[in-house]
């Protein structure tokens, strides 16, 4: 690329030419491909373990005869789904291509130059994107420290100090990827209450079904209160429907009508919207689904507690650990034994990697690599 014209280049926006393109997680057949492996364990992108819901499955079977058609632009039978759901009118919800195609009709409503969005650090890394996309500035606020509890969490005092005339939009992710740290309802309440209401306050509920700590709020339930709230989830992560992209937006109806005005009339396709409205009505797998991630999460931190690894203590479906050596090396070599983590550099916590949270038998698999990883870089 380098005979490529930088007069061109330099054309695009400039929050375009500052961004990275998000790094996803090394599918399992890029590993495949690349070192010959069979039986890889994909750790990397908080998906579930268990998959999707049977119903899902076979309602999306169903949609293969009608390939030739739209899906329905407008989502009706997903979204009066949801609505009922959430116990509102169909008008308070927007389909996306996955939650993260949400994110970005909220950035492309709110945001352009000369405005700007306010997030913290370590915060989901499509936050930056959405926002730079725009050409709005990413107001970024330090994370809190071990003093203040939470360690890399929001720190919800240092956001309200970057909010200033030109902010449009504070995304906040609760709990956060890659972190999980969360915030409790009094904290987030307060912080709503205290900004200037004609700032937009996105809540990333992604990994909403996760959570048991009492004090968690469930911000759909705050949407009357506060007309200046879009709430998102997604069926991408306790679903298990991360490979069909859907998820969706909570807001006032006058707030769902703007989004409308941006969105790509078919952005949700019809096997998504049939797949997502079956896993509505399966509860049983997600408690499944849950149960297995809670079990899951105690069976890794005590892996890291009894080898004296640092983690970062989380509420969601995934755990930062400092493996106590240089972050790229371990992953590159639990690569090597077929376990694929993430590395989280890109999110301000070099050396610090994330495991996605699985089955016994795949966690167990992820220690038992991770053991004689760290075992070989000691003799080495
Ligand atoms: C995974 C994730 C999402 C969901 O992305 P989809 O586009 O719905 O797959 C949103 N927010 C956070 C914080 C996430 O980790």
């Amino acid at each position: 690329m380098s005979d490529y014209p930088s007069s061109i280049l330099q054309q695009a926006l400039t929050g375009v030419q500052k961004l990275q393109p998000y790094q996803p997680g090394k599918p399992v057949s890029e590993l495949e491909r690349e070192l010959g492996l069979s039986d890889i364990v994909k750790l990397a992108s908080n998906e579930n373990p268990l998959g999707a819901s049977p119903a899902a499955h076979a309602a999306v079977r169903e949609t293969v005869d009608a390939l030739h058609r739209y899906p329905d632009g407008n989502g009706y039978a997903l979204r009066q789904a949801l609505a009922a759901k959430h116990d509102r009118d169909i008008d308070w919800i927007t389909l996306g291509n996955g939650s993260n195609d949400v994110l970005e009709l909220i950035a492309r409503v709110f945001l352009g130059p000369g405005r700007n969005a306010v997030f913290s650090e370590h915060a989901f890394a499509v936050y930056p994107i959405v926002t730079c996309a725009c050409g709005a500035d990413a107001n970024v606020a330090a994370a809190q420290s071990v003093r203040q509890g939470q360690r890399y969490g929001h720190d919800l005092q240092a956001m309200a100090g970057q909010v200033d005339n030109n902010t449009r939009i504070v995304f906040i992710a609760n709990p956060n990827n890659p972190t999980g740290t969360w915030l409790t309802s009094r904290q987030l309440r307060e912080f709503i209450s205290g900004l200037d209401p004609r700032v937009i306050v996105v809540v990333d509920e992604a990994y909403f079904e996760y959570v048991d700590q009492v004090d968690y709020p469930d911000t759909s339930l705050w949407l009357d209160e506060f007309p200046n709230l879009i709430v998102t989830r997604t069926f991408s992560k306790a679903h298990g429907l991360a490979a069909l992209r859907v998820g969706y937006a909570l807001a006032h109806p006058a707030l769902t009508d703007l989004l409308n005005r941006v969105r790509q009339p078919f952005n949700c396709n019809a096997m998504a919207q049939a797949a997502a409205l079956a896993s509505l009505k399966d509860d049983v797998h997600i408690q499944n689904s849950v149960s297995t991630n809670s079990r899951g999460l105690v069976q890794l931190c005590q892996a890291f507690e009894q080898r004296n690894l640092d983690y970062i203590p989380s509420v969601g479906n995934f755990i930062s650990f400092h493996p106590a050596a240089d972050g790229q090396s371990v992953y590159d070599a639990m690569l090597r034994a077929g376990v694929i983590v993430r590395p989280v550099g890109n999110y301000g916590l070099p050396d610090f990697l994330r495991v996605t949270v699985s089955t016994q038998a795949e966690n167990t698999r992820f220690i038992a690599a991770l053991d004689s990883v760290l075992d070989q870089m000691r003799i080495a």
